[in-house]
């Protein structure tokens, strides 16, 4: 019997690779419904190769565009291709915090999710963990460094043998730059990411570490990890993507290519490890593998992001939010590199979170001010040059 899939943000670079996996296996997967944002035309010729029964697009002006038996829009598209109830895997790869409702719509349906986006559990991680647990609902990491924990955890995952575990980052185009040359960088040079091929927003927060943050804040929530039992290395050749530590002082690391077909894969066909036709690991090619601790004056976003992980409900939708419109603006030139973390400081820095427990509807409001105030500091730092 073939697993069954629904895929959000199929066009996107995530979902297409998802579907480079699907066509791999096509014994083992099939697709039945796809959510995809704004690119009609290769939307269709998805449709056209894996005959999904339901499709979304982003605006309801697009529907007639693609030729399928059922084709919906908008937010309410997406929750219904989350929950459409032929899917056994609901694979969330829709960028930013759009994907947050059908994740939790998904959770709630008892769908087993394979999950690419990152604003979904640094946002709403509380919630949606809580919801899973409940529900006994499996949530599978897609990122890298996540299911790399993932694998490491289930080698032995007894609670309280696990000391720490280690994410590691390749430090980005600008991990040697001298610091006073931050300042002038552009965004090509932002953007030519020297290990994994990527969207632009999350090439630039792998740059600045945010990225890395972020997924210090996504190992709380996911593996249920104290903050102070997550560390962060920087490892420029990305073969090993996390280190898990035992208290007996074994540690057990995954190791493989940077290809992101791979977690996609695991996510799919867990608890299966099914073949793939990519490169073997060779170390003698590889040579050495090399490690630092983050420097810290060089990529501030790591420790911002962190105390916003620390303080919890709504100051990581803030971090997020903030970074998404500093990072925008930067790519418009309106911004410099090193000021990314600084509006993203200066906003949380004005933020006070509500009381009482987390909702969506508090993270929709969080969103919204800290997209807004991000803007307003932008607006200030360019009458300030
Ligand atoms: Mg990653």
């Amino acid at each position: 019997m073939r697993t069954r899939l629904a895929i959000l943000g199929s066009t996107g670079s995530i979902g297409r690779q998802t579907l480079d996996v699907v066509r791999a296996h096509a014994d083992r997967f099939e697709v039945v419904a796809l959510a995809a944002g704004y690119n009609v035309r290769l939307l269709q010729q998805q449709v056209d190769r894996f005959r999904p029964r339901l499709v979304s697009v982003a605006r309801p002006e697009d529907r007639q565009r693609v030729d399928a038996p059922t084709v919906l829009a908008g937010a309410e598209g997406l929750i219904a291709v989350a929950t459409v109830p032929d899917a056994d895997l609901v694979v969330i790869a829709t960028a930013g915090h759009e994907a947050i409702r059908p994740t939790l719509a998904a959770v709630l349906a008892g769908k087993t999710i394979a999950l690419a986006n990152k604003e979904t559990i640094v946002c709403a991680g509380e919630i949606i963990m809580a919801e899973a647990r409940r529900r006994g609902v499996q949530i599978r990491p897609i990122d890298s460094e996540h299911s790399a924990l993932w694998q490491c955890l289930s080698v032995h995952h007894r609670r309280e043998e696990l000391e720490r575990v280690t994410l590691t980052a390749s430090g980005g185009p600008f991990r040697d730059t001298p610091l006073e040359q931050l300042a002038h960088v552009t965004a090509a040079e932002a953007l030519a990411h020297p290990v994994w091929k990527m969207g632009s927003k999350i090439t630039v927060d792998s740059a600045t570490l945010m990225n890395k943050g972020l997924e210090v804040i996504e190992a709380h929530w996911l593996f249920d990890l104290r903050f102070e039992q997550i560390d962060v290395l920087i490892h420029p050749q990305s073969v090993v993507h996390a280190l898990v530590a035992f208290r007996d002082g074994s540690v057990v690391a995954q190791l493989a290519y940077p290809d992101m077909r791979l977690p996609i894969q695991y996510a799919l066909g867990y608890p299966e490890r099914l073949p793939a036709a990519c490169p073997r690991l060779d170390l003698t090619a590889i040579g050495r593998l090399e490690f630092e601790p983050p420097d810290l004056e060089r990529f501030p976003a790591l420790q911002i992001a962190r105390e916003a992980g620390q303080a919890g409900s709504t100051y990581p939708t803030v971090l997020s939010s903030a970074d998404q419109v500093a990072v925008e603006a930067f790519l418009r030139g309106e911004l410099r590199f090193i000021e990314i973390p600084a509006i993203v400081r200066a906003v949380l820095d004005r933020h006070h979170a509500p009381s009482g427990p987390l909702t969506l509807e508090l993270i929709a409001e969080a969103d919204t001010w800290a997209r807004a105030e991000a803007r307003r500091h932008i607006a200030l730092a360019s009458l300030k040059r």
